[in-house]
Parts: structure tokens; C-alpha cells; sequence
């Protein structure tokens, strides 16, 4: 998925186990909305989704992606999040679950750009993450198209969610 996407998941996921786990064991919690927000990972990519650059594109599109695709709608749903008067905790939870869910793209990121080493554990996680993405990857992957309204449904559910709940 593209990273609002997944920003959109993390922030279901959030809500979600915060309802569960809310009023337990804070570490516990949030270290279980992490790992579900990773889970969703996996699950978004193995859907059939649309990118908005080819993987050939990573390093002259990075910092235009940042902006545009990760950091207003992590303020956005942050914000709306802060706007419906979430409690400190369960913002807490929701920056877990999307801090979990961006974990895979995250950390292919900084091996592609070279700022952390791969080791056996990353080439694993890459093979497991980049099989998930079974219709296509690297320049293959498809590209953002009319077919991808339910990345952008994905995303006005995560703020139907915030308002909610
Ligand atoms: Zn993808
Ligand atoms: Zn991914």
C-alpha cells in the first residue's frame, strides 16, 4: 500500500487494541498495537495496490514522498485524533499502531538508501515482506490508479473511526 495507506491501518489498529487492552498493562498494550500494526503491514501490501513512484524513482522521489505521503496524513489523523479528545494513551496507542504498520516500508527505506546495513534477519523480513506483494514488485509494482479508491476509503474509514469512537 501506499503509506497513507498503511498510516490509515495503523490508526484502525490503534483505536482498535486500545479498546481491548486500554485499561491494562501500558507496555503490554502498546507493544501489541505495534505488532498488529506490522501484521496489517503485510496484510494492506497483499492486496492488490497501486505506488506512486516506480522503485527505480526511490531516491529522486523520497523526500517529495515524506512530505506529501507520510507526514500530512500521520498530522492529519494525529490531528483529528487530538481534535475528538482522545486521551494521551490511546494517542499513545495509535502512534504505536502506525509507527508498527510504517515499520516494513521503514526499514526497506533505509537499507535501499544504505543507512543501515541488511543483515539475515532483514533479508529475511524483505523476502517474507516483498512475497506479500505478489502482484508485482520493484519496477514491476503497479501504479496508483482509479482502482486504488479503497486505499483512499482505507483512509476516510481511519477518520470515521477517530470520530466515532
Ligand atoms: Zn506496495
Ligand atoms: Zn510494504
Amino acid at each position: 500500500m501506499v503509506a497513507f495507506g498503511h498510516t490509515a491501518a495503523g490508526t484502525i489498529v490503534g483505536v482498535i487494541t486500545y479498546q481491548y487492552l486500554g485499561s491494562g498493562d501500558l507496555t503490554t498494550g502498546l507493544l501489541a498495537a505495534g505488532i498488529t500494526g506490522v501484521a496489517s503491514h503485510y496484510i494492506g501490501d497483499s492486496m492488490p495496490h497501486g505506488h506512486f513512484f516506480k522503485s527505480s524513482e526511490f531516491r529522486d522521489k523520497i523526500l517529495l514522498i515524506l512530505a506529501v505521503d507520510v507526514i500530512v496524513p500521520v498530522i492529519f489523523l494525529l490531528g483529528t485524533a487530538f481534535y475528538t479528545q482522545k486521551s494521551y494513551i490511546e494517542i499513545l496507542y495509535i502512534i504505536f499502531g502506525i509507527s508498527g504498520a510504517q515499520l516494513p516500508d521503514v526499514l526497506d527505506s533505509l537499507i535501499k538508501l544504505g543507512v543501515i546495513k541488511s543483515n539475515k534477519f532483514f533479508d529475511n523480513e524483505m523476502r517474507f515482506h516483498h512475497w506479500t506483494h505478489w502482484h508485482g514488485t520493484g519496477d514491476k509494482a503497479l501504479m496508483f490508479s482509479f482502482g486504488d479508491i479503497w486505499q483512499i476509503l482505507l483512509f476516510v474509514l481511519a477518520v470515521l473511526v477517530l470520530i466515532k469512537s
